[in-house]
């Protein structure tokens, strides 16, 4: 057996031992520790990363309650072994701001934790119920964040089974036997086998980041401590770079935004209003011209606004009208003369001229793979029209 040095005191964070067992794997060489600070992962909290002689380890495997480290080479019997203390203190932090976030949610909210999953970016719980209120979740919070301000001390220790019955727990433990509690004084009994910080404090912040539904619960995503502290760091650099853009200061943030979406969405009631203008004008000038068929280039169209153009002028009496966006390679041809199928016309015409389309009898649309392609199916329709007039 190792002794598990993270149990009674998580923070160690380096130590000289002896290996007392080791086998190969994978290109890697396991070993096991007369003694390990290194939490091998488990109850929602990762492995610690480290070294163990300065060989890093890479890999904790379980053999009958033994931790075993994998290390890319051998070591000598006596090691020296160091923890990665950042990313230690990290998940502690994480770790104790999920038991306070927790408890907070037990009484302010009523709400039971169902899971909890801490990654390298996501912290999270899932809790049960319906959809939470704003309020609740503001009122979570600032509990949670109170516990930290009263700086109340946390403690480990085992319990038999007697004692653990008469222990007001807030979740019956998976194990049975050497049932760990981790102690918040005065707030609550939770059987966890994870590391801890000293006091509530230590967590330095709980803050919430979002809610997302679950089946029957509520996904709770959130951060405690310098992780959230950097989340602010970045979500402060994107607000001054949002307020740099607009010459402002970062309070005068969203007014601008709010002022600039609404300039924004007059602007294009207006850009609509013009174009409704212009399409009526362009109309009216293919209308007051003798020609029976029609060819224009009309730029910056949608196919929408040339079907209805096209549309409108074979309807007032123009026997043959093709509409085209030459930049955007796109024609159409609307006509209501007897025997003129424009749907059909294209179907069967098109695949000679690199061009995909189709329609009804009175309109039919087409998009090219080339501006002369297009300029060829112009050729040909005016040939066509030619034909049968
Ligand atoms: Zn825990």
């Amino acid at each position: 057996m190792s002794k598990l040095l993270y149990r009674e005191n998580s923070f160690c964070q380096n130590w000289q031992t002896v290996v007392t067992d080791t086998y190969e794997k994978d290109g890697l060489y396991f070993v096991a520790l007369q003694e390990t600070a290194f939490y091998p992962g488990g109850g929602g909290q990762p492995a610690d990363k480290g070294s163990i002689a300065g060989v890093e380890v890479k890999a904790v495997e379980m053999k009958e309650d033994v931790p075993y480290y994998g290390l890319e080479s051998q070591v000598n019997k006596q090691v020296d072994c160091q923890i990665d203390w950042e990313h230690r203190f990290d998940l502690m932090q994480q770790h104790t701001g999920q038991h306070l976030l927790s408890a907070s949610f037990r009484m302010t909210a009523d709400r039971e934790t169902e899971g909890f999953h801490l990654g390298q970016d996501d912290v999270t719980i899932d809790v049960a119920g319906d959809k939470l209120t704003n309020k609740e979740l503001i009122e979570v919070e600032r509990k949670a964040n109170q516990l930290l301000y009263d700086d109340i001390g946390i403690s480990s220790y085992y319990v038999t089974s007697e004692q653990l019955a008469r222990l007001p727990v807030v979740k019956q433990p998976t194990v049975t036997e050497n049932v760990r509690i981790v102690e918040v004084e005065g707030v609550e009994y939770n059987p966890c086998g994870g590391t801890h910080v000293r006091s509530t404090g230590q967590v330095g912040i709980i803050k919430i980041l979002k809610v997302e539904k679950q089946k029957q619960a509520q996904r709770i995503y959130f951060q405690c401590g310098k992780r959230a502290f950097e989340t602010t760091k970045t979500i402060f650099e994107i607000v001054d770079k949002a307020a740099a853009q607009f010459q402002t200061n970062r309070m005068d943030v969203l007014e601008r935004l709010e002022k600039q979406s609404a300039d924004l969405q007059s602007a294009v009631k207006h850009a609509e209003e013009l174009e409704n203008q212009l399409e009526e004008l362009e109309l009216k000038e293919i209308m007051q011209t003798e020609e029976r068929m029609t060819i224009r280039s009309l730029e910056g169209k949608t196919v929408k606004a040339l079907q209805r153009m096209a549309g409108t002028a074979a309807e007032s009496g123009k026997d043959f009208v093709i509409l085209s966006n030459y930049s955007d390679k796109k024609l159409v041809l609307a006509s209501h003369l007897e025997g003129v199928h424009s749907g059909s016309l294209f179907r069967e015409s098109l695949a000679e001229f690199n061009g995909k389309g189709g329609g009804n009898a009175q309109v039919a649309q087409a998009s090219f793979s080339s501006q002369e392609d297009l300029e060829r199916y112009v050729d040909f329709l005016k040939e066509h029209y030619q034909s049968i007039v």
